[in-house]
């Protein structure tokens, strides 16, 4: 363990598809599950990037998630929909989700879309981008069947999965507008990159079952040098919520939309019968600006965020950022130094392309 590599995000994409399809996913998937992973690590969230290959590998070889699967429409009027993701992966289902709710929404200005049982939907500000470049607005709430980590505020039960949050908006002449985050302290895999020796977790962002705060990741995981696949199930703690009782409760809410509202499972109680279904449930409300505040919402998008972007920072020389544009920073950073990985995660994939017969990358 120990030590960080960089690797180009090219290279390491056509890698990480190469290896989906040895796992027998077909050409496009494999690519998409790739650029998607990639995309995650571009932007600076190591945790929904590469470092869940082995974890996809070994789902879709206990069955637990699907090749090739599209979506299936439960129920639909002019203005909603109730999809149901058959297990496929995320990076196949999410796009289809997406492009669904953004065509209802241009033809009756809003669209509300349930999804249930798609395979993990990765970074969702991926998807809030998607919606936000077609100039729409796009609101996701998710949780995880069968994936309860996160203890409720003044509990230490896993009770709540790490539920995220996007809100995306367009902007006149520039990128999207995109807030996205884990309603946790921390997201599970940050505490995945920590276990693997890289940024080390916020004090108190874990709680262990006697209510001690803490910031060691084996209370998820277990003894940090086992072998294999790190799994959450293991160790005997919870992550925590975020801002105490308020981010509890939108972790709550997150269950009531993207699960009970969406007819998905909640997050907890955790089915630990081998093949048990760990998927994403996701509302997504999608709005058309054109029929709402018209043709200047971007422009009075982009009017406020750059009063916003130019106010006085709180230290000298420091900045106020727009929500993505940390992301944004990252990924130009990395697209030219090369994705950053802890030795630990490359290891773990690597031992995953040898076992499928990958040739790994040149060095
Ligand atoms: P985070 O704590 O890094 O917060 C990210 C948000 O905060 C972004 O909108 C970012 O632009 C903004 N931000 C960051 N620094 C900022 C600053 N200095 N000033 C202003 N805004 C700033 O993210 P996280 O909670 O660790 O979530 C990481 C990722 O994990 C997200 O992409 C989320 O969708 C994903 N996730 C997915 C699942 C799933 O089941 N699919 C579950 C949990 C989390």
């Amino acid at each position: 363990m120990g030590g960080e590599m960089r690797i180009d995000h090219f290279v390491l994409a056509d890698f990480v598809a190469r290896i989906f399809e040895a796992a027998a996913c077909d050409e496009a998937e494999s690519a998409r599950v790739g650029l998607s992973l990639v995309g995650a690590n571009l932007a600076g969230h190591d945790s929904h990037g590469v470092i869940r290959v082995p974890r996809y590998i070994a789902w879709l070889e206990s069955g637990v998630l699907q090749r090739g699967q599209t979506i299936t429409i439960v129920s639909e009027g002019p203005a909603h929909a109730s999809l149901h993701g058959n297990s496929g992966f995320g990076q196949t289902i999410g796009p289809l989700a997406v492009d669904f709710g953004l065509a209802k929404a241009r033809a009756a200005g809003v669209a509300v879309v349930g999804l249930r049982n798609a395979g993990h939907l990765g970074r969702i500000g991926e998807w809030g981008e998607r919606a936000a470049e077609a100039g729409m607005v796009a609101i996701h709430f998710v949780n995880v069947a069968n994936g309860a980590i996160v203890a409720p505020f003044g509990g230490v039960e896993r009770m709540f999965a790490t539920n995220p949050v996007c809100i995306a908006v367009p902007s006149a002449d520039g990128p999207p507008i995109v807030l996205d985050f884990a309603t946790s302290l921390v997201a599970e895999g940050k505490a995945q990159v920590a276990a693997a020796g890289g940024k080390p977790l916020p004090p108190g962002a874990l709680v262990g079952p006697d209510g001690r705060l803490s910031a060691d990741p084996a209370l998820l995981y277990g003894p940090l040098d086992t072998p294999g696949v790190r799994e959450p199930g293991r160790g005997p703690g919870a992550l925590r919520p975020f801002g105490e009782h308020k981010g509890s409760g939108l972790a709550f809410m997150c269950e009531i939309l993207a699960a009970c509202l969406t007819g998905g499972a909640t997050s907890a109680p955790v089915d630990r019968r081998p093949g048990r279904r760990v998927s994403n449930g996701m509302l997504s409300i999608y709005l058309d600006p054109a029929h709402f505040a018209g043709a200047g919402f971007a422009a009075a998008v982009a009017g406020y965020a750059g009063l916003v972007a130019a106010s006085r920072p709180a230290v000298p020389g420091g900045t106020v950022l727009l929500p993505g544009e940390a992301e944004r920073r990252t990924c130009e950073q990395r697209m030219r130094e090369g994705v950053p990985l802890q030795a630990d995660t490359w290891e773990r994939i690597t031992a995953v392309a040898r076992r499928l017969g990958v040739p790994l990358p040149a060095a």
